[in-house]
């Protein structure tokens, strides 16, 4: 058993160390030799050796920084290479897709954006855009190593253990074996997973974001459809089939307007885009511009846009009142259209949030807006694309050698 033990153990604390050191690295984007030691409690030597594996393996490089006088010699700085392996990082949204090269560090390398409508938003259709789309990516960076991996965020409820998507109601998608339906068509076998968007995006914010630091963070995602996504004690909450976080669901009125999710008076149809434009009189249009009309019009004291905004901020003042009460978080993190009536009206979102929230858990939580704009979600499917790699390096490598 002792022999076992010295013949097993030293490779299986490479590969750890390995997979922590690239970790480290993608988390930061860059790293001295020093932070690395320090960091990992390991010493100088073995840093060096882990450092030249990952080197050696194309994904990483080290450099000398210039101009730093200090006494000694220069620690060497260890950065994701810009050439180095990607993955695809797709967002799937009810008026677009984005799908965009991301690279270690979590560098967006190049994106393409395609706006779509109905005949578009069908599964074989948002993956045939996909497949298309990186193909192009492709072509505009040849000098890279190629893709190691595709993440899609899509705004409706996803199995977790294998991207089955059960319900995106606003792309009116159901029982959608996304992740296995797009893998077929990828080239090179390329690995497949599918996200929701909120949890997705609170994973962004949480690593990159607004709510770096945090460990107990909730992101609302507010478009057409309101979506959440929980960190927990610096974990994602996935609930037991993945599907936790339908804080757009949560029911404030049973008797209120039909929900797209077969319910009524969900908090989506109080907040979501739609219930901005019916309180500011539109009726006959929808999309980003008759939305982002209106908030240009409340942004210009419009009465009718004002008061739209003003019954949009109350209502959502509501919902984060609820979920502060349920998860006592230290950040909220607003995303979507939503961020933007949190610019315009934050002081009735905080009133409501004095109103009805638990005093205790009230004090301790502020209301964000999000670190990564618009890419939250995108941000978070190119985290979830790069599990594999993260977790084994130098397998990932050699099978896309291999390829
Ligand atoms: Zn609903």
């Amino acid at each position: 058993l002792a022999a076992q033990r010295v013949a097993v153990r030293p490779e299986e604390i490479r590969r750890h160390n390995l997979s922590q050191l690239l970790r480290s690295i993608h988390q930061h984007g860059e790293l001295t030799r020093a932070d690395l030691t320090a960091a990992m409690g390991l010493n100088r030597s073995t840093i060096g050796a882990l450092v030249s594996d990952l080197v050696a393996l194309g994904l990483v490089t080290e450099y000398v920084p210039s101009g730093r006088d200090r006494a000694g010699r220069p620690s060497h700085v260890v950065a994701p290479r810009p050439d180095g392996p990607y993955v695809l990082a797709v967002e799937v949204a009810v008026e677009r897709i984005v799908t965009a090269a991301v690279g270690l560090g979590g560098t967006v390398h190049d994106r393409r954006v395609t706006a779509i409508d109905n005949a578009d938003r069908l599964p074989q259709a948002v993956a045939g855009q996909i497949v298309s789309d990186a193909a192009w990516l492709a072509d505009r960076l040849p000098g890279s190593q190629g893709a190691v991996g595709v993440g899609v965020s899509i705004p409706g409820t996803v199995r977790r253990r294998d991207g089955f998507v059960e319900h995106a109601p606003n792309l009116n998608w159901r029982a959608v074996p996304f992740a296995a339906l797009l893998a077929k068509r990828m080239p090179r076998h390329l690995d497949v997973q599918v996200g929701n968007d909120a949890d997705l995006g609170a994973v962004a914010e949480h690593q990159r974001g607004a709510a770096i630091g945090y460990d107990n963070v909730v992101y609302l995602n507010g478009s057409v459809g309101v979506g959440g996504g929980i960190i927990a004690e610096g974990a994602q909450l996935h609930g037991a089939g993945g599907y936790a976080g339908e804080i757009g669901h949560m029911t404030v009125n049973p008797d209120g307007p039909p929900c797209h999710c077969g319910s009524t008076g969900c908090i989506e149809t109080y907040i979501g885009e739609h219930a901005l434009l019916r309180a500011a009189g539109v009726t006959d249009q929808h999309g980003p511009k008759v939305v982002a009309a209106v908030f240009a019009e409340a942004a210009a004291g419009d009465r009718r846009a004002v008061d739209a905004v003003h019954t949009v901020a109350t209502w959502l003042g509501r919902c984060l009142a609820n979920v502060v009460n349920c998860f006592n978080p230290q950040a909220i993190v607003v995303g979507g259209s939503l961020a933007e009536v949190v610019r315009l009206d934050r002081v009735s979102v905080e009133a409501e949030l004095d109103r009805r929230a638990m005093a205790a858990a009230r004090a301790g939580v502020q209301v964000l807006l999000p670190g990564l704009d618009e890419d939250s979600a995108l941000i978070g499917a190119a985290e979830l694309a790069f599990g594999n790699l993260l977790a084994s390096p130098d397998e990932m490598v050699t099978s896309l050698a291999a390829t």
